[in-house]
């Protein structure tokens, strides 16, 4: 698969001289399914920024091949609703930023929020929803544009774990219905694992590229997957990784 985005060399220097990046390597092949895994501090979210266009870079290249500013969904670790709009007009609100009418967007925003789970609620308002469903809405909210690739930074840490699998095994139906590209930043090892296609292991402060491993296990993955011995020795992999990942100076 070609690179949908690939980073050459990036580093990123904060104006306050945090070195937060320091020479991050990496290519997202299309319709990949790549976590970004570190301990907190590592600069995942500075580099899921830069992916967007959000920050620019210090030195390095980032080429988005396939990808482009409009081809990026993005979602944050707090749904960030607007608290005063019904789930309709937050899904929509992509779609009305790019001028497109309301009756005009109205079939894709349903879909969207059917996707998501939530073809009840359009007209329902944000502190009527649970957590879960309130990142479901905004994980509709990103889907709605169809960006190719869906930058995601923590989505479900806020989460209690029941509502976190169930939003994890669905986010993967519609990834494998959508034939979107995923970058997933996390700090979970067992998320990391259950989710994606590969896991990138990332130093401690500055960050960079400490390891990549394959979780070379097949798709759809349920809870059979979640409880099997495979699971559990990869997991096992992925923490010896981050351990050994976090014993070295990032800084050196
Ligand atoms: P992570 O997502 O892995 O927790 P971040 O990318 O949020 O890491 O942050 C990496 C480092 O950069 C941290 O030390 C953080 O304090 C620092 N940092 C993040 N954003 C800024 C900013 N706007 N200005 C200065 N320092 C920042």
């Amino acid at each position: 698969m070609p690179p949908i985005v690939a980073l050459q060399k990036v580093s990123k220097a904060y104006p306050n001289r945090t070195l937060a990046l320091d020479k991050l390597d990496f290519e997202i092949g299309q319709g990949e399914f790549v976590a970004l895994l570190g301990p907190s501090g590592c600069g995942k979210s500075t580099a899921l920024r830069l992916i967007a266009g959000l920050e620019k870079p210090s030195r390095g290249a980032i080429d988005w091949g396939a990808a482009d500013a409009h081809s990026i969904g993005f979602v944050f670790q707090e749904p960030t609703l607007m608290p005063w709009a019904t789930l309709f007009e937050n899904v929509y609100l992509p779609l009305k930023l790019q001028g497109i009418k309301r009756a005009a967007a109205k079939q894709d925003v349903l879909k969207a929020l059917d996707d998501a789970g939530l073809h009840e609620f359009a007209e329902a308002y944000p502190r009527e929803l649970s957590g879960g469903m309130k990142m479901r809405a905004s994980i509709a909210r990103a889907l709605v544009t169809e960006p190719k690739l869906l930058l995601m930074d923590e989505p479900f840490a806020a989460l209690d774990e029941m509502t976190r699998f169930r939003l994890g095994n669905d986010l993967l139906k519609l990834w494998g219905a959508r034939g979107k590209t995923v970058v997933f930043v996390t700090h979970s090892v067992f998320e990391s694992v259950f989710l994606s296609q590969r896991v990138i292991v990332m130093t401690p402060r500055p960050g960079r590229v400490f390891t990549e491993i394959v979780v070379n296990a097949p798709y759809p993955r349920d809870e059979n997957f979640r409880t099997s011995s495979v699971y559990a020795g990869l997991c096992r992999a992925v923490s010896a990784a981050l351990a050994d990942a976090t014993a070295t100076d990032g800084a050196s």
